[in-house]
Order: C-alpha cells, then sequence, then structure tokens
C-alpha cells in the first residue's frame, strides 16, 4: 500500500482485505498541515468525527495552540485507525477567518456586535414577555445533529420543564427521524439492533437507498476491504443513482423514486412465497406475520415491476440473494427516509430481517442508519420530539419517572400532545403562535424544503430568532440575535454514533474570540430565567460537561440506553463503548437483540405504534391487545403512488441527495480547500438517454424548475435512471453575493428552492427525493465541464474523458497499516 495518497482522488485509501469473522486490520490514516512533521506535534487530544454518523475516532494534533492535524485512533472498534476525506480535512474550518467572534443583535435592520450579556440580556428579557403574555407554547427550539449529548440533554430539560413547551426538534428530523420511528415500530424502540462489526461477519450486505460509500466512507472501506478479501459477501444496491456501492454490487435495482414500498413488498412476496422464512424465529419472537402475508400475496415481481421500472427478473434475483443469505446485513439511508412512505418502507426492511430470523447474531442485523454525528443523542436525550431516555409520552408512568428524575411535577413536562416536529414548528412560526425560535448548530434557511416559504418565515417581524452558531449561516443573517458557539475540538462532550457507540472528544484549544461552548450557553439561559425544581432547588443543578454527563447517565437509568456503567475517565484513552453499558454488561453491548425483543412490552415501549398509512397513534388499548407479551411487531405498509408526479409541464422527476466531499449546507466544509476545490458549485445530473434525447451535454447550464422554485446549474451526464434528474443539495447562500438567498432577479443554487411541502406521516421526516420537474437549457457548454467529482456517484458515463477530480499535494494523507495494535470490539 502506497503510505502516502491524494485522498480527495482516492477518497478510500489502499485496501486491507480480510476474510469472513476475522479482524479487520488496522490501518491508521494521518493528515497534517502543511510544514508540520509528526515530531513537531506537541498534543494529540482525543476525538470522534463531527462530519458524519460513522463515529470515526481521531486525535487532534496540537501545535502551538493551534489544530494542525488530525491522526486516527488505531484502537477504536468503530474506525480501526481509518478517516474519510471529510474527517482528514475538515479540522481547517475551525480556523476559518469569518469564525464568529463576538455576539450580534439586530439594531435598526443590521446586525450589530454586542457583549455576552447584552445578547442573553435581550433573549432572556424575550423569553420572559412571550412567557407571561403567550405561555411556554409561543416559544420554540429547534436544534441540530452537530452538538454533544450534555448539550441537548440540557437543552431537553431547559426547554421540557423549564420553559413547559412541546415545540423542540432537531434537524435530524430531516435526516433521521424515520430511522427512529421504524425502529420503535418494529421493535417497540429507538435504537439500532446490530453493529458496525455486522460488516465483518455478513454473506450478504443489502443497501437500501444507502450510498454508505459517500455517507459513512469508512464504513465502506470495511467493505471494501471484506469485498477484496477471501470469501467476500454479495451486495445488493437499490438506488436509482450509479453510485460506488451500485458499481460494485451483485445486483443494482435502480426504481423509479417513490416506489421503495412496493419494492419491498415484492421481495417480501418473493420470500414468503419460496418458503425462505423462519417459522421458529417468527413464531417466538414476532406478532403481525399473518397481516404481513396477506398484504404482500398479490405483490409479485411483475407487479412490482411496472411500478418500479425494474425488470421483474432482477426483482426475483434480488430476492434470491436477500432470501438465501445465512448472515444478512441490511443497511438503510436517504433514499428511503427523505421518499415518500418513507417509514413504510423502513418498516418493510426490518420486517425482511423478522421473517428471515436475521437478528442478534454476528452479520445478520438492521442498520437504520444515521446521516448526522449526534442524531442518536437528539434522540436519547429528548431533543428531536421524544421524551429522553426513549420515555414513552402517553405512557404516564414514564412521564412520572421522568419529574422524579428532574424533581418536577409530572404536569410540567407538557405531554397532553406529541412532541412538535421540526416543519410543524415552522408551521406555527408561520401562522404566528410560535413568537420566538432559538435555533441551535443549523441552517433551515438551505436545509429546508421550499426556501422562499422558509425566509419568509425567518424574516418575519413578530417571530423573534435566535441562532447559535460558527458562522453568519444563511439562516444567522435573518436572526435577530446571534450567540457565536465553540465547536468540536474547542470544547469537551460526549456523541453517540449509528451503532450506539459513545465517544468523548476533548477540548484541545481555546474557541475563537468570545465565542462559547452551546452548553455554557444553554446553562447560562437556565441560570438567568431562574428555572426552580418543585423543591426551590435550580433546575438545571450541573455548571459543566462532565456533571451534565452525570445527570443525564441518572436519566437513562433502566432504560434502553442505559448509560449508567460509563464514566468520562473510561471514554478517555481507550475504545469507543456502546450503550448499553451498565452493572450487567459493563463493556458496552454490541447487539441488541439477542435474546428475544426486550423493549417492546406495552409497559415499557417507547411507542405503542402507528398506522404506516395515515400516521395514526394507535392507543395503549389496540397495542396491548395486538402485543400483549412484547414481542417484535410485523407492521405491513399497502404501496400509494407519490403525491407529486411527472406531467406534461413536469416531464422528470427530481432527487436531492449530498455528496462524499461535504456535509449538511456546507457551512463548515465549504471552507476548508481540499473539500470545497473537490466539489466547489452545484451541479445537475441527467441519464446519457435523456441528455441524447434533448440534445444536452456534459456542462450546459441548465435550468431546473418545480412548482416551488429553481436551481441553474451545470450537467453532468451520468448513469443515473433515465427519467430522473439529481442536484446536491449543499448549497446555498454566503459565499455569493446575494448572502442568504439568489442575488435578485437570479435564480438560485440552493436544490431546496424546489423541493416540496410534505412529509412522511408517521416520522414527519420531508420529503426530499420526488419532486416531478422541468429542465431547460440556458446556454451551452461551450467546453466546460460540470463541477461535479468524478470520484463518486456523479461519475460520468463512460468514455467522457473528464479530468478526474484529484486534490494534489494538498490533500496528500498517510496511511500505516499498523498490524501490532488489537482493537477491543
Ligand atoms: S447531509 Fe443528509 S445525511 Fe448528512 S446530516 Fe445532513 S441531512 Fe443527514
Amino acid at each position: 500500500m502506497d503510505p502516502s495518497t491524494d485522498r480527495i482522488a482516492h477518497p478510500w485509501g489502499g485496501r486491507t482485505p480480510y476474510a469472513p469473522h476475522e479482524p479487520w486490520p488496522v490501518r491508521v490514516d494521518t493528515h497534517l498541515a502543511d510544514g508540520v512533521r509528526t515530531g513537531e506535534v506537541q498534543r494529540w487530544v482525543q476525538a470522534a468525527s463531527l462530519l458524519h454518523s460513522d463515529g470515526d475516532a481521531m486525535d487532534i494534533a496540537v501545535k502551538d495552540d493551534r489544530i494542525v492535524g488530525v491522526r486516527g485512533r488505531a484502537g477504536d472498534r468503530v474506525n480501526h485507525g481509518r478517516l474519510g476525506p471529510k474527517d482528514l480535512f475538515g479540522w481547517q474550518a475551525n480556523a476559518s477567518p469569518d469564525r464568529l467572534t463576538r455576539p450580534l443583535i439586530r439594531r435598526q435592520g443590521r446586525l450589530v456586535e454586542v457583549d455576552w450579556p447584552t445578547a442573553m440580556g435581550a433573549v432572556v428579557a424575550q423569553s420572559k414577555e412571550l412567557l407571561d403574555e403567550q405561555g411556554p407554547g409561543s416559544i420554540g427550539f429547534y436544534t441540530s445533529g452537530q452538538l454533544f449529548l450534555e448539550e441537548y440533554y440540557t437543552l431537553a430539560v431547559m426547554a421540557r420543564a423549564g420553559i413547559g413547551t412541546n415545540h423542540l426538534d432537531g434537524n435530524t428530523r430531516l435526516c433521521t427521524a424515520t430511522a427512529g420511528e421504524a425502529l420503535k415500530q418494529s421493535f417497540g424502540c429507538d435504537g439500532q439492533p446490530g453493529t458496525y462489526d455486522d460488516i465483518d461477519h455478513a454473506d450478504v450486505i443489502a443497501l437500501f437507498g444507502h450510498n454508505i460509500a459517500e455517507t459513512q466512507p469508512v464504513q465502506w472501506m470495511r467493505m471494501l476491504d471484506r469485498l477484496a478479501g477471501t470469501e467476500p459477501p454479495r451486495l445488493l444496491c437499490v438506488d436509482p443513482r450509479p453510485t460506488p456501492v451500485a458499481r460494485a454490487a451483485s445486483i443494482h435495482l435502480a426504481p423509479r423514486s417513490g416506489t421503495n414500498v412496493a419494492l419491498l413488498n415484492a421481495l417480501l412476496h418473493e420470500i414468503i412465497r419460496t418458503g425462505r422464512t423462519d417459522p421458529a424465529f417468527i413464531a417466538a419472537h414476532t406478532v403481525g406475520y399473518e397481516e404481513l402475508t396477506e398484504n404482500v400475496k398479490d405483490c409479485t415481481p411483475a407487479w412490482a415491476s411496472s411500478i418500479c421500472d425494474v425488470p421483474a427478473a432482477r426483482i426475483g434475483e434480488a430476492a434470491e440473494l436477500v432470501g438465501s443469505a445465512e448472515r444478512l446485513l441490511s443497511t438503510v439511508l436517504q433514499g428511503v427516509y427523505q421518499s415518500h412512505q418513507a417509514t413504510a418502507a423502513a418498516v418493510q426492511i426490518n420486517n425482511l430481517h423478522l421473517i428471515r430470523g436475521m437478528l442478534g447474531r454476528p452479520g445478520a442485523g438492521v442498520l437504520q442508519m444515521n446521516g448526522q454525528p449526534t442524531a442518536q443523542n437528539t434522540r436519547e436525550c429528548g431533543a428531536n420530539g421524544d421524551l429522553p431516555g426513549f420515555r414513552n409520552w402517553e405512557n404516564d408512568e414514564h412521564v412520572a419517572d421522568l419529574a422524579e428524575v428532574w424533581n418536577v411535577e409530572p404536569g410540567s413536562i407538557p405531554h397532553y400532545a406529541p412532541p412538535t416536529p421540526a416543519m410543524q414548528m415552522f408551521r406555527y412560526a408561520e401562522q404566528g403562535s410560535i413568537r420566538m425560535l432559538w435555533i441551535s448548530g443549523t441552517n433551515p434557511a438551505v436545509s429546508l424544503p421550499e426556501l422562499s416559504r422558509m425566509r419568509s418565515i425567518l424574516a418575519q417581524d413578530r417571530l423573534f430568532v435566535v441562532t447559535q452558531d460558527l458562522f453568519l449561516t444563511e439562516t444567522a443573517q435573518l436572526a435577530d440575535v446571534v450567540l457565536p458557539a465553540a465547536t468540536w475540538g474547542e470544547k469537551t462532550g460526549t456523541f453517540t454514533n449509528a451503532d450506539r457507540t459513545v465517544h468523548l472528544s476533548d477540548k484541545a484549544v481555546e474557541p475563537p474570540g468570545d465565542s462559547r461552548p452551546d452548553l455554557d450557553i444553554f446553562l447560562d439561559y437556565a441560570a438567568r430565567m431562574g428555572f426552580r425544581d418543585k423543591d426551590g432547588g435550580p433546575l438545571v443543578h450541573w455548571a459543566d460537561p462532565e456533571s451534565a454527563f452525570e445527570a443525564w447517565k441518572h436519566c437513562s437509568a433502566g432504560r434502553p440506553c442505559d448509560y449508567t456503567g460509563l464514566t468520562y475517565r473510561q471514554l478517555r484513552g481507550s475504545t469507543g463503548i456502546q450503550w448499553p453499558c451498565n452493572e450487567q454488561a459493563p463493556n458496552g453491548t454490541a447487539r441488541l437483540y439477542t435474546h428475544g425483543i426486550t423493549w417492546a412490552h406495552p409497559d415499557v415501549c417507547e411507542s405503542y405504534g402507528k398506522d404506516l398509512i395515515t400516521g395514526a397513534a394507535d392507543s395503549v388499548v389496540e397495542y396491548r391487545s395486538l402485543n400483549p407479551d412484547g414481542k417484535a411487531t410485523i407492521r405491513p405498509g399497502e404501496y400509494l403512488p407519490p403525491h407529486e408526479v411527472p406531467s406534461e409541464d413536469y416531464p422528470f422527476q427530481l432527487t436531492t441527495g449530498r455528496t462524499l466531499y461535504h456535509f449538511h449546507t456546507r457551512t463548515k466544509t465549504g471552507r476548508v480547500p481540499q473539500l470545497n476545490a473537490a466539489a466547489p458549485e452545484v451541479w445537475v445530473e441527467i441519464s446519457a438517454n435523456d441528455a441524447v434525447e434533448l440534445r444536452l451535454d456534459e456542462g450546459d447550464l441548465v435550468e431546473v424548475a418545480t412548482p416551488r422554485g429553481a436551481i441553474r446549474g451545470r450537467l453532468r451526464v451520468t448513469g443515473i435512471r433515465p427519467g430522473l434528474l439529481f442536484v446536491p443539495f449543499h448549497y446555498g447562500y454566503w459565499d455569493t453575493p446575494g448572502g442568504y438567498r439568489p442575488e435578485a432577479d437570479t435564480t438560485g443554487r440552493a436544490a431546496n428552492e424546489t423541493t416540496i411541502t410534505d412529509w412522511d406521516p408517521v416520522s414527519k421526516q420531508p420529503v426530499f427525493k420526488t419532486a416531478a420537474a422541468k429542465l431547460t437549457c440556458i446556454e451551452s457548454s461551450d467546453g466546460r465541464v460540470s463541477p461535479a467529482p468524478t470520484t463518486t456517484a456523479s461519475a460520468p458515463v463512460e468514455g467522457s474523458h473528464l479530468p478526474p477530480t484529484s486534490g494534489g499535494v494538498p490533500a496528500h494523507s498517510t496511511q500505516e497499516v499498523d498490524r501490532e495494535t488489537e482493537v477491543n470490539g
């Protein structure tokens, strides 16, 4: 293996092949700032990745009190030393010259610098006035998948028991709300059943709408290393784009957008028809199998073929592949979660595992993945529309138990209705019942659907917007108060990745100027607001990250996400540890359902389930009669066509998505030279067939329009399915003259100008994958090429001879195979 490689040109680095059931070899990836040698690093400070949900463990290199690079942690169970391109280069954003360093407040229409007491005084005065005049329902909090566990927990306590509002959600609503909901529907509780280690054991890996090569690159390295070894697993890829996963797959299905449920029902039909189920597992651990059988009895591959536009024979082959697996691992992400019938589809993937008995043993598992690094923490801590500790808001005993933990009256925890999901919170702000919105670590002015509507909501005079961020994002530019926050490397806290692994991330350097950790900002607010428990003591009685962690441990005790066996000391210097971690499982827990389904009993479950078509909540009575013993619930889902379909005026389907080189709205990655150069500008993907038919070519400037809005970008001709257009969603306006919106009289570049205000009825996750659109050529390429990377799913069709994406010398990083270090899994 080449010891140094350009990790923009070769994002997944060199191969370390291994065979099934063998440990994944260690390879330590390092990138240091230009001119800094390893021997010059003065301190290595423990952290983990904040730019995707892999949870890659790394050490931050510090020299002269500056971050000068990172290296993977060889002994960590998640990444065995490897880092992805965003991990290797992303730390440079911390030192961007345009970091916010002082609070800002809007005066006469302009944001001006003030000190902290002035800024917090304004936020507190507004909060108190609204509480007095309009009540707690006038205040909402919209947070991130970027903060730390301690921060989410503090926010949840403050919002629920301090303010008493139901309006608290995370942007994880856009990302992984469906993952959590699908797990609740099937297993009665959130929390990943499997573990990344299942990649080492599986003989078939099925990736549903999950371009893991770009969203979780380190776990893709693990799959690539298995594929390069003896007895490689076979891959099934379901994705309309020619992703790196599709290129490596034994079977690639590219269904029409919005038809996942039809495809999955056909797979279930075939598995049942060919007798590839596990009757003993079904009888022992599930309820609802008969209903599923009835639901899919007519869902033949031929039926699904006409809906999905995939050959029936290929669906049959896919069913045979997953039906014949001895150790089946399925992974799921946005192609399912952000699409039509999101939860219904994700639940059918759980059903596939339940009827095949593919759970709770090495290689047999489901990864209902997360996109954001700390999405799991928002869900556990109740900062995303659940109650902390996976408590059931409909179960009075759970609410009473939480009230005891917080030493408040149960009635002061709002549970008269389910916590408000983000799309509804913005609707309330639009209608005027929410009058203050505190947005921390996220950028809805780029990431939510139908942006012209979002901008008009955020810009209203009657809405008081507080943002807390590192930069003057598009959202911050519309705020009334802007609070400068510290970030990864500048503060301490824990975070939990998609496979339940908890990592500690330590402070390496001081934050710039007057910026402060999010936890300090929340603690300051709680103190100024004077939040009290029922005995008059402080409601938020912790003062720093470690004491906040201890408070959270108390709240998690006895719940599925039990952290009571973890300490900062234990997490410092060692590998990440998977919850639950307690007296019974002091080293953590690799898989959740090794001895049956543990958290679905009516007395302990997090949810009584919902109708997969309407989203209507089942009552406790219904749940008890369906599932008195607390088994896994097999919930069938009937296929319904998407709400917006192509028409004469809008003949294409439009899907949005991400690229390997950027994270979320590019707030950080757009400020990193190597990442920005790899994917500097928005583009539009079209199939070769459609390009020929419309006489379009690589690099043409095109406009994509839907009934909501339009964007412009240069065309990339790829192997995407005909009839579908793709636009990456990362690009907003902070680095354009428009600042937070398209410049006057110009067409924008943010994909969400075009997407529809629509969401899954069960998880309330917005639908970003099934708009209908038209395409117009604005200007022919004139030899120019699209800015789309050639190394990823946006690779041009074969024979295009475009210059390959590369990072050159600035992207060179070292990769050392390490045969000495053992990884304690
Ligand atoms: S880029 Fe997508 S997958 Fe990643 S965090 Fe954002 S919403 Fe989630």
